[in-house]
């Protein structure tokens, strides 16, 4: 079978929730037994957003190869449950870098470099490169923002040029767009959607299929008139009601029959979708018995896209273990010695985000000073991990000024250091170390546990590390190396000797944990704090609602 192409536009607003309507729809067609994966194609033009803040552009997520890529990838990966990689995002800055970097190298042959044939040729030829791969029958190309934007016309273009390079048969287009429900009028209206279509359609590029955001449903009348208007069939108006959870998604899709429609567009038959294992996940998530608190300490804490994965990879280890999470968003720039206890009394986990920069990190000490003390489980991230040796060597062993030289130069006591490398430099575009590398664990440890393996592979995003200086000495003073690299003797994890669960990493877990594989890190942080609350008597009932989502 050739590759089938299925494009996914938004209009009238950003924020309906395409990479979930991707994810899902990507999901129901893998269950059919598809080879399916979906590229995100994003207009800005930065080349990755790794150089982004996390302000304006929410996590920066990892894919194994060591690219730094949009969030969506992070869904994408959580309900297919396979690693995506470097391929699976492209934006307009990589597309100019690459085509510039050709003129540079006279490849273009004395010709005009223009916007059409030349940078619409570069993003056919990366949604070309995947479907040629010959790895999967179905390839879900979202395209980011608006339509209309000027900066997403290329891609719009492109788009409909590969429908008649790949043929017709093989491309189907998908537009998501919001339906207003206007209370005062006590209507649905379907305006924006036939303005957001009539533009598209004004660029060439025809959806075939609507799927509309909706918070009331959408009646027959209300769908033959949008379908009428928008020139689709009736059953190609897909409502997408406002969700519990995102993961409920994919189940209202399939009652929309948004995969037997896309089915039908490609001329594919495939079998039945199951979805028994990812209803009885729902299930689980929406409807656990329990509920206990974990504080998660960080810098954005009132922006939490900045920590999704965190908080996906939270909901996951929920479900395993029969309880709701209710996260309690604490800003580490509010927190000190004297705040700590009052604002981390009621929880039963405490989880230091990752992060960059000294804003914040005495706060984050206080907080992993309070864990230690009060032997509450504690994991800390990346910067988490780091702050945790800076603690440990201040409070435990005494070294006053001990510090990571990312904020302080001069600290006699520099237990957390620029690794080797990159001390020579200076770009800040795709530089840190990143991706997956290998990992060795110490059996029997909190971590070697709950991986139950003696070497793991996890995703790393970071300049600094642990000086191996002060191995010797922290250790003497009750630090646990237990994960190492052994490729560079690089470390990993640490736990601490007289603590239930204290233990910090350098890499990223909360990027690996999906939806069929929660991360064992995170099931484990989840047990240690559940049987803290137990014993605590702070486990409450699960109030049912926490689980609702924002989408
Ligand atoms: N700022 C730290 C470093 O670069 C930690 C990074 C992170 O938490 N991702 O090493």
């Amino acid at each position: 079978m050739d590759p089938k192409y299925i494009f996914v536009t938004g209009g009238v607003t950003s924020s309906l929730g395409k990479g979930i309507i991707c994810s899902s729809l990507g999901l129901l067609l893998a269950t059919r037994g598809l080879r399916v994966t979906i590229q995100k194609l994003d207009p800005y033009i930065n080349v990755d957003p790794g150089t982004m803040n996390p302000y304006e552009h929410g996590e920066v997520y990892v894919t194994d190869d060591g690219a730094e890529t949009d969030l969506d990838l992070g869904h994408y990966e959580r309900f297919l449950g396979i690693p995506t990689s470097q391929e699976n995002n492209v934006t307009t800055g990589r597309i100019y870098y690459d085509v510039i970097n050709k003129e540079r190298k006279g490849e273009y042959l004395g010709q005009t470099v223009q916007v059409i044939p030349h940078i619409t040729d570069e993003i056919k030829s990366r949604v070309k490169r995947i479907g040629d791969s010959g790895k999967y029958d179905i390839i879900i190309v979202e395209i980011g923002g608006t339509v209309g934007d000027i900066e997403g016309l290329p891609y719009i273009e492109a788009m409909r040029q590969l429908r008649y390079d790949v043929g017709r048969d093989n491309v189907t287009s998908i537009h998501l767009t919001l339906v207003p429900y206007l209370k005062a009028a006590g209507e649905l209206k379907t305006k924006p959607t036939q303005h957001s279509v009539k533009t598209i359609y004004q660029l060439g590029l025809q959806p075939e299929i609507l799927v509309c955001r909706t918070e009331v449903p959408l009646d027959a009348g209300i769908r033959r008139k949008i379908a009428n208007f928008c020139n689709v069939s009736d059953e190609d108006v897909i409502a997408s009601l406002d969700a519990r959870s995102i993961y409920e998604v994919p189940l209202l899709m399939k009652k929309e029959k948004l995969d037997q429609r896309v089915l039908k567009k490609l001329r594919i038959r495939a079998g039945a979708p199951d979805l028994s294992e990812w209803s009885r996940f729902v299930h689980a998530v929406t409807y656990p018995d329990h509920q206990i608190r974990i504080a998660l300490v960080g810098k954005y804490v009132d922006h939490q896209d900045a920590y999704l994965s965190i908080v996906e990879a939270f909901k996951h280890a929920g479900a395993v273990n029969n309880c709701e999470i209710d996260l309690v968003w604490i800003s580490s720039d509010h927190l000190d010695e004297q705040k700590v206890a009052e604002k981390l009394k009621d929880v039963s986990g405490i989880l230091v985000a990752p992060g960059f920069g000294g804003r914040g990190v005495e706060g984050k000490l206080a907080a992993i000073r309070y864990a230690r003390e009060n032997r509450i489980p504690f994991f800390g991230i990346c910067l988490g991990m780091q702050c945790a040796l800076i603690e440990f060597s201040r409070n435990v062993c005494k070294w006053e000024d001990a510090d990571s030289t990312e904020f302080n130069e001069d600290t006699t006591h520099p237990v957390v250091d620029l690794m080797l490398e990159q001390k020579t430099i200076d770009d800040k575009g795709g530089t840190m170390r990143l991706g997956a590398y290998e990992c060795a664990l110490e059996k029997g440890s909190n971590a070697g546990k709950a991986y139950s393996a003696s070497k793991i592979i996890e995703r790393h995003r970071h300049r600094y590390e642990m000086n191996n200086r002060f191995r010797e000495e922290m250790s003497a003073n009750g630090l646990m190396i237990t994960g190492v690299n052994p490729e560079r003797d690089l470390v990993e994890i640490v736990e601490l000797k007289d603590h239930p669960w204290f233990v910090g990493v350098q890499f990223h877990p909360e990027l690996k944990s999906t939806v069929r594989k929660p991360h064992p890190l995170f099931v484990s942080f989840v047990k240690a704090a559940f049987r803290y609350a137990s014993d605590n008597n702070k486990v409450e009932p699960a109030s049912g609602s926490a689980s609702a989502s924002k989408r």
